[in-house]
Formats: C-alpha cells, structure tokens, sequence
C-alpha cells in the first residue's frame, strides 16, 4: 500500500523579517490538528494547461509527472483550462489537448474546468483582498491612504490602483516564457500614499489602470520535493503584484491560487520558473483566507448550515495555511468540501531545445500533432519523458500506468538540471510505430 506520507512533506512558513516589520496576526489556533477532526488529506492534482497551442514534449512532461504525482497517492487529478488570457487563447487548443492527454493514457477526473467561466469568483476575490485591513496586510510602518472607486477600498497596504505603463504589467503577469517578474518600485502606490487626490482624480477621469496586491517586508519559505527549501522576500523579490491588468483581464497569480484553494488542490506540479510565483500564490491564499474567503464564499452548491459549517471552521484554516505547524507529519486539515491545508510543491527542471532555449509551442518539431502524424507512439513519448523526470534509466517505450507504483521524486531531486533534447529525439523510431497506437 502507498504510504501517503511519503509524498506529503511541505513546510510552509510566512515569517516576517527580524525587527524590520510588523507581524501579520494569525487568528484562529494553532494546533489545527487538535482543535478539529484531523484527517489525512485526499490528494488533489491538476493539470492547468495553456490552451495557446498544441502540448509540446515539455508539457507531456510536467503533466505526465502532475499524474503520476497524484495516481502514486491515489488521488485525483483536476483538468482546469487556463483560459483567462483570452488574447493568447487559440480555439479548439482545448480539444487537442483533452484528446492528447486522453491518447497518452492521462486521464483526469470530473469534468474540465474553464478559467473564462469562473471571472465573477476572482471578481469577488479582488473585493475580498480590498477589505483587508491594514492589521492583517500591513507593516506598521506605512500608514495607508484609502480611496474608494468602483466598488472597491484601495488602500497602500492592500489593493491599489496603478496607472504605469503596459510593460510593466505584462512583465508582473505572466509567468509562461522565463520568469517573468519585475519588481515595481512602488511608484502608484507612493501616489495614493502622499497624494489620494490625484488618485481619485485620475480614477475618476477614466485613466487606464491596473491593481496591484501590496508586497509587504515578510519572507515565505516552502519547500518544494525537488528544489528543497525556498525562501522568497515578499517585497524584495516579489514587489507588489498585478492581480487585475489594465485590459481588465485578471492576473495569472490570483486566478490560480483562488482556483487551488477553491478546488481543493494538495498537489501542485509545474515548471522551476515558477518557484518564485508559488511565494507570492502562498501569499496570496493566506490573504484570502485572511479575508474571510473560505467562510463567506465557498458554498457552492450547500444551504445555510453548511456556510455556517464552513464559518466555523474558518479559524483553523488561517492557521493552517499562514504559519509553520504543516509539519512533516501533521495530517493537514480538510473541510468537508475543501482542503485548506498549504498545498505540496513540486518544480521540475525545465525542457530546452538543441539550442538551449526553452521549449515553445511554437516549436512544432515535438509537439503532439507533429510526433502523431509521424507514427511515434504514445508509449514512446511517455517513456521519453519518464526517462526525463529520472524514472527510466533509458527512454524505452512504456505506459503511464506502469510508472504509478515505481514513482518517486528523488531522482529528479538528485539531478535538477534543466534538460536539453535534440530536435529529433524519435528520429531512429519513425515508421517503427503504428501511428496512433498506445
Ligand atoms: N497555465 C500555466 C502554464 O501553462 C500553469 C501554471 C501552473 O501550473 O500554475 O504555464
């Protein structure tokens, strides 16, 4: 039997920096595990593809390790159609991915879920974040200046609004090619501080703006199963951050962590470059939960006893997911609808190309519709890309199914270097496999 524990050690600790800060309060009791009914976590995966393009081999790899990350636990896998950047959407990208993942044998549960349906929850997600008070997102040593427009606070210390340029905000948004962070010197948000009234007027005047979640001086620390122990400055390395752009599209950052803690999400599997964007999604769930979130939102479908229910719970969950007590191996704490402990991370080297360069879907030599077409076979593409995650001591065709019981990450661990794959990797095997066939 797969002993859960194995797979489940993340510390996640929000931890101000010696002296230089205030302290954001923790409410509710520490000891999650003795003030509530203690269980182990089902394990939630998901899948949360791009639909900019047909998947490449770099995307087989990280959601063939997403599922093997949460089949080895038995556990679910969510699909969620990162959608919400519909510039960048191409139509039918969705299908082709569903059919890629079906044809791999990487199957996901429940139906998909679509990130361009779900904008009325980040839209309640930005007012939840803009009633924060200044005690629970704030150092001390900013007094915050308030303005009041479209329905929502803007406060220095909490959400405000920002009127910089496009670059700026594409850079703090998204996170799909590098990086992709710039630090903001803080420029609109020391406007609203020493000047509300051309913030007003300028909101009132119709100026184009941003919003941006303020980056207080606090360190996140988390540790991931293939990087180890990480350590990010909220304000240093982060800087404040874009949750809504200017186009009105809201940000990568906040969609994915209101979606990961909306559906329960325990297993988070993606790319290095992302490491530092699980700081700030780790800062932004604490705030949510801060906010009151999980207790005035999340109700789905259930009638009032279960909100009361959830309202009750409210207080564990803060602590759960702000301060150090996820330990190795505490059972984190679950809801009836949704687990609220602090996710695991696990980030992958990265996949380049002959000439080091990062994969892109634009790269058509390994995407799926290519290597299809050309008869490389499911098998050969999953073994492929096992061999790249350590499993294979060489890449020899094998099914996805038979990789569950030997999974583990410590290889991977123990060679985190980005990849490099030749722009024909399945040169020698085409026409050896029956086009479309497993
Ligand atoms: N939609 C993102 C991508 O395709 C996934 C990011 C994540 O896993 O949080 O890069």
């Amino acid at each position: 039997m797969y002993e859960m524990l194995d797979i489940a050690h993340v510390v996640a600790d929000l931890s101000n920096v010696t002296g230089e800060v205030g302290t954001i309060p923790v409410t509710g009791t520490p000891d999650v595990t003795g003030t509530t009914r203690a269980m182990r976590t089902p394990v939630v995966g998901r899948f949360a593809p791009t639909p900019s393009g047909r998947m490449h081999l770099g995307n087989v790899y990280a959601m063939l390790a997403a599922w093997l990350s949460a089949r080895a636990a038995d556990g679910r896998i969510i699909l969620r159609i990162e959608d919400i950047d519909q510039p960048r959407v191409l139509p039918d990208a969705d299908r082709w991915i569903m059919d890629d993942l079906t044809w791999l044998g990487l199957t996901w549960d429940g139906e998909p879920v679509y990130q361009s349906q779900r904008l009325d929850r980040y839209a309640d997600a930005i007012r939840m974040l803009s009633t924060l008070s200044s005690s629970t997102s704030c150092s001390p040593s900013v007094s915050s200046a308030t303005v009041t427009a479209d329905h929502l606070t803007f406060r220095t210390n909490a959400i405000y609004p920002c009127f910089c340029s496009r670059s700026d905000i594409r850079a703090a948004s998204a996170p799909q090619e590098g990086d992709g962070f710039v630090v903001y010197p803080g420029t609109c948000r020391r406007l609203l501080q020493h000047n509300p009234d051309e913030t007003r007027a300028r909101l009132e005047h119709g100026d184009q703006h941003s919003l941006r979640l303020f980056a207080p001086n606090r360190n996140v620390q988390f540790t991931d199963r293939v990087f180890g122990s990480q350590t990010f400055n909220l304000a240093h390395d982060l800087g404040d951050t874009v949750i809504r752009r200017a186009d009105g599209i809201v940000s990568y950052q906040l969609a994915v962590t209101v979606d990961d803690l909306d559906m329960g999400v325990t297993d988070v599997v993606r790319g290095r470059d992302l490491l530092r964007s699980t700081a700030l999604q780790l800062y932004i769930r604490e705030q949510l939960i801060a906010s009151g979130w999980l207790a005035d939102n999340n109700c789905d479908d259930s009638d009032d006893s279960d909100d009361r229910d959830l309202s009750e719970r409210s207080d564990s969950t803060v602590a759960s997911a702000s301060v150090d007590e996820v330990s190795d191996n505490a059972f984190v704490e679950v809801s009836a609808a949704t687990s609220v402990g602090v996710p695991s991370f696990a980030h992958l080297p990265l996949i380049d190309n002959a000439a080091g360069k990062r994969l892109a879907k634009r790269q058509r030599s390994l995407d799926m519709g290519v290597l299809r077409a050309r008869g490389v076979s499911a098998h050969r593409v999953i073994g492929y890309c096992a061999w790249l995650l350590g499993l294979l001591a060489q890449p020899e065709p094998c099914a996805a199914r038979d990789l569950i019981d030997h999974f583990s990450w410590e290889r991977l661990a123990a060679n985190r270097s980005d990849r490099r794959v030749p722009d024909d990797p399945f040169a020698d095997f085409v026409g050896s496999d029956d086009a479309g066939a497993h």
